[in-house]
């Protein structure tokens, strides 16, 4: 997965800048219509890393949510993005604008 790969080689480059021993933990924010799990990531990342100063860091990954508003009343809402239907609380309207939920960001570097 290239963008397990790309995360490893901005923390190697980090490790590197900053004369670190070691990198401990890695932690990245994942929007949620990413179909991505933090097992998924770290058993790839521990394979992409070893023999390298980020072999054992530990992914922390934290879930953006989805953001979904109603073009009717202008609200803002929260909801299950799997759900078949999403509909605003307010008026019902079942076609409501879904922004975001696809960010991949690294929040911070933990390294020795
Ligand atoms: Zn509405």
């Amino acid at each position: 997965m290239a963008i397990t790969e790309a995360v490893l080689k901005i923390v190697l480059k980090y490790a590197e800048d900053n004369q670190a021993a070691r990198v401990v933990g890695i932690h990245l924010q994942v929007g949620e219509l990413r179909d991505l799990t933090e097992e998924w990531i770290q058993r790839y990342f521990d394979y992409l890393s070893r023999e390298s100063i980020a072999e054992g860091a530990k992914i922390n990954l934290t879930r953006i949510p989805v953001q979904i508003t109603c073009q009717i009343c202008q609200v803002g809402f929260s909801a299950d993005i799997h759900s078949a239907k999403i509909e605003c609380p307010t008026c019902g309207n079942d076609q409501p604008t879904l922004s975001g939920g696809d960010e991949f960001l690294i929040e911070s570097i933990e390294v020795i």
